[in-house]
């Protein structure tokens, strides 16, 4: 970010994290590329490369033992051009104010793939919620909605789950902020329960839309998904989601990791149902070999070298690197985390002939079922997971369509073909609005 953009967001961002090995930097290599396919003028790039508004936070929240713990947080609006900001909050350790602006600039391109009328924002809060009680995490949350409570809102910026945040978390701040307004507002969040103005189908609908994606590169439904087999890395609602859609049309998982280890079939294929009922049960799969028919591979990373027709990245970014590309065995890799892939290591799978379906392609069924989500809000009227699964199909099979006929047309990966999409979509829109002066 520019001396200029800090000075005219008008907010302090020089907390942030130092951005040398910056994972910005790499998003942004991406566009570059991209923009020289569509040959964008400096005027479009700079209308929409960079981040609109980063909002760095102090949060107080009193821990349970009495004492009163500080936390960082972080709320970026990275473009509105097409509609309010959309993106998740993420509670995790790692979380800095580099990785929510590459994760905003991801948003602001994944809505525009799939087509839906949202911007690109995202939110974290550098915190541990495995090691913290229902009642910090409520108190954080709530904190957190208070302290950005004038840059959030149902036309401004709508939140939603990601790593290390959940439906509850989404509860928590729907009540804060219709307390604020004093109105029921549903629509100021999405990823909420069914009990609260949730959408059926959010739970699933990114490991669905990852599900659709992987179905199409197959040529469904002349060929079938049957006996494919499949590597997960990660098991939280991404990974665990994909695995059983997966597996129930046909495929074989025949590896799974989480944070405590990569576990592999002995024969056949993993059970998921009880690997899930594991998880569940244990709070991760840590132990799993001793339950199931399966083993425990020596490190985790392993998991992305297995001899697979698909692996399924679904834990954190960088997982991919120059380092295990010429490793990666699979013929397609479905991107169903954000950034799982380096820069590096794009280009390596590419040269190598392995098919990358990008994370702002193939992991965009959240975001576009929360769009739906608020739809339904705005309307107050629900629709039945039937209804909410057939438009989902619906977006993910344009955009994939529309991915790769660009790739097709300008024979470029479908990697650059997403990124020529949405930042075309995201020029357009500036365009027609004109620049407010
Ligand atoms: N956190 C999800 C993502 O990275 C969902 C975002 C949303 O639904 O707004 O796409």
């Amino acid at each position: 970010m520019s001396q200029a953009d800090r000075q005219s967001n008008n907010v302090d961002i020089t907390q942030g994290k130092s951005a040398s090995a910056s994972v910005f930097e790499s998003a942004e290599k991406h566009f570059d590329d991209a923009a020289k396919v569509l040959k964008l003028t400096m005027n479009q790039i700079a209308t929409v490369k960079k981040p609109r508004r980063s909002v760095i936070v102090n949060l107080p929240v009193r821990m349970d033992d009495g004492t009163i713990h500080v936390f960082e947080g972080f709320r970026v609006l990275h473009n509105k051009a097409r509609g309010p900001g959309k993106g998740g909050i993420r509670f995790h350790p790692d979380v800095s104010l580099d990785e929510v602006q590459t994760l905003a600039f991801w948003m602001t391109f994944k809505c525009a793939v799939v087509g839906i009328p949202m911007g690109g924002a995202k939110g974290g809060v550098i915190c541990d919620p495995g090691k913290m009680s229902d009642r910090e995490l409520e108190n954080l949350t709530r904190r957190y909605v208070a302290e950005l409570f004038e840059v959030l809102g149902p036309d401004v910026d709508i939140p939603a789950p990601d790593v290390g945040t959940n439906a509850r978390v989404m509860g928590w701040i729907m009540d804060t902020y219709s307390m604020q307004v004093h109105r029921h507002t549903p629509s100021v969040v999405t990823g909420k329960a069914i009990e609260l103005e949730g959408s059926a189908g959010r739970d699933g609908a990114t490991g669905r839309g990852l599900l659709y994606c992987v179905r199409r590169w197959a040529g469904y439904p002349a060929k079938q998904l049957h006996g494919l087999t499949v590597a997960v890395q990660g098991f939280g609602n991404v990974g665990s989601w994909s695995a059983r859609l997966l597996s129930e049309d046909g495929c074989r998982i025949m590896g799974l990791s989480d944070i405590s280890g990569a576990y592999v079939s002995k024969d056949s294929g993993i059970d998921i149902g009880a690997a899930q009922e594991y998880a569940k049960k244990h709070k991760s799969l840590d132990g799993f070999e001793r339950s199931g028919n399966v083993t425990k591979l020596k490190h985790p990373k392993e998991i992305l070298e297995m001899e697979v027709d698909v692996l399924v990245p679904a834990a954190l970014e960088n997982q991919i690197t120059h380092q295990n590309a010429g490793k990666v065995k699979a013929r397609l890799v479905a991107e169903g985390a954000n950034g799982p892939t380096t820069y590096d290591a794009d280009r390596l799978l590419a040269e190598r002939g392995i098919t990358v379906i990008p994370d702002i392609l193939c992991n965009a069924g959240g975001v576009s079922v929360s769009y739906l989500e608020t739809v339904q809000n705005r309307m107050g009227y629900y629709w039945n997971e039937e209804r909410v699964n057939y438009d989902l199909e619906e977006i993910m099979n344009r955009a994939f369509d529309t991915v790769r006929d660009t790739a097709t047309k300008y024979e470029i990966t479908m990697r650059k073909a997403a990124y020529v999409v949405g930042i075309q979509r995201v020029v357009t829109s500036s365009e027609f609005r004109g620049l407010y002066a």
